[in-house]
């Protein structure tokens, strides 16, 4: 189980040159229209709850791991197992423009920040800051979203 989006550690050696890989990845947005009406505006890789881990790609919902690799993940996200499955967990009424899926008893996932939290903390979540802050960029591109057709 994942917990509260935690910090990376911090293992800074001044000497080796940052190795962190520099992913070129392009970010696909959708637009998530609540039955309310409001819109938010969301990355594609949240809405379908892929996660960066290093060098993988995690799905949360189908918790399959795959390279960091942008066609990999593209094919993922349109295929029809992980459209199945992800259909299984829609976001949740009760929490509204939120936008959490109930992944299991323990835990959900949060579709505006793109992390896992656990149900205990659903609430705290969705009223903490960095969710405030990344719900309001989603609700602000909605206004300037034009969908490409
Ligand atoms: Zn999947
Ligand atoms: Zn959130």
């Amino acid at each position: 189980m994942s917990y509260p989006a935690l910090r990376q550690p911090k293992n800074l050696k001044f000497n080796e040159k940052s190795k962190t890989a520099v992913y070129n990845e392009p970010q696909n947005f959708l637009i998530v229209t609540l039955k309310d009406g409001k819109k938010l505006v969301v990355s594609s890789d949240t809405y379908h709850g892929i996660l960066t881990a290093g060098e993988l790609y995690r799905c949360v919902f189908c918790e399959t791991e795959m390279a960091r690799d942008v066609i990999c993940k593209e094919r993922h996200k349109a295929s029809e197992n992980h459209r199945k499955i992800l259909e299984g967990y829609p976001h949740i009424d009760e929490f509204k423009e939120n936008l959490l899926r109930k992944l299991s008893a323990s835990g959900h996932y949060c579709t505006v920040c793109n992390v896992v939290v656990m149900t205990n903390y659903a609430y705290r979540h969705i009223e903490g800051y960095s969710h405030q802050v990344e719900l309001d960029k989603a609700k602000g591109r909605a206004l300037s979203y034009k969908p490409n057709c």
